[in-house]
């Protein structure tokens, strides 16, 4: 066989199918000598298994069940089976049929590799659609991100950022107890009780992590850029180009996983207890700031003065229920 031969890969994937070929012969022995060609190889799909033909030294057949291997043409036209290790092991590099079996197996993988590459050419449109949608549903969430903090503040934004960062997304306050005694002598002791309280978590904080959300950003141009330049398969290529050329798509999915995170946390921040907002931080304009934006999240449009006297309420409610003097944002 000459080395320069085109090698044309053809899986058969059941016995049945062997056995039409023109010239199949049961049990018919092979030797390096008889060899003529590769005419394909087998893979079952029903983990079916063949006896291997190749011819041993005694003038038996090897007889080895294999479910992989390769179908061989004979130089007297017939057809037979040699297992796929079986042809590795008895036939060395130099020898016509180690040679064919060598490079039929590189052909085989080479072709594997395009095949990749020609399912995510055909999901090329789908995926770049998929991609635009992406970008367009982030670019939202930055744009409802930047909304929102301009409606609550800074001090607000930088302490949802840092939860975001931190993954801990709990709303503590510090609450305060004072009490006044004698110590028995008649002298005043003043004591003080702090105890820690947990208003609150609030969801979906993931959404200020705008630097994180602008890399998806940049993930997906780099996706589609990818995509783009890839107008056909070169069937040709060599297989280290084809597999170099797949790991440029390899991201895909990670990129879908990310952006999907990033809309699902939209969807938890919106469906917080907004009240939460004017326990993040201790300056008081932002936590009026942050009772605004909560009554605006429950449809009350209110002033600043209004929302201001509602926070003061819900405080003092907050303290009545604890039996508390005093209570503290922790930041
Ligand atoms: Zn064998």
């Amino acid at each position: 066989m000459s080395s320069s031969k085109k090698i044309a890969v053809k899986r058969f994937e059941s016995l049945d199918e062997i056995m039409s070929i023109n010239g199949w012969k049961p049990n018919n022995p092979l030797t390096k000598h008889n060899y003529a060609d590769l005419h394909g190889h087998y893979i079952f799909k029903d983990e079916d298994k063949v006896k291997c033909c190749l011819q041993k030294a005694n003038g038996n057949l090897c007889r080895q069940d294999h479910q992989f291997g390769f179908v061989a043409k004979l130089r007297d036209n017939t057809i037979t089976l040699l297992g796929n290790c079986c042809a590795k092991d008895n036939f060395d590099a130099d020898t016509d049929i180690g040679q064919a079996v060598r490079r039929y197996d590189k052909e085989k993988d080479r072709l594997n590799q395009i095949n990749t590459l020609k399912n995510i050419f055909e999901e090329k449109e789908e995926c770049l659609m998929v991609l635009g949608e992406l970008r367009v549903s982030l670019n939202k969430v930055l744009k409802y991100v930047s909304m929102f903090s301009e409606k609550v503040g800074n001090g607000n934004k930088e302490a949802l950022l840092h939860m975001a960062r931190t993954k801990n997304n709990a709303v503590a306050i510090k609450m305060v107890k004072y009490h006044e005694g004698d110590d028995g002598e008649g002298n005043l002791i003043k004591d003080k009780q702090v105890t820690k309280y947990t208003l609150g978590k609030i969801n979906g904080v993931s959404i200020f992590n705008t630097v994180y959300i602008k890399s998806i950003i940049r993930k997906i141009d780099a996706m589609e850029n990818a995509y783009l330049k890839l107008y056909s398969i070169d069937l040709e290529m060599s297989k280290s180009d084809a597999v170099k050329l797949k790991t440029e798509f390899d991201g895909y999915g990670e990129i879908l996983s990310e952006g999907e995170g990033i809309l699902k946390s939209l969807g938890g921040f919106k469906n917080n207890k907004f009240i939460l907002m004017c326990f993040l931080t201790d300056n008081k304009v932002d936590q009026y700031k942050g009772a605004k934006a909560a009554l605006e999240m429950s449809g009350n449009n209110v002033s600043r003065d209004k929302a201001k006297q509602w926070l003061g309420d819900y405080k003092r409610k907050l303290k009545d229920k604890h039996k508390v003097d005093r209570i503290f944002v922790i930041t």
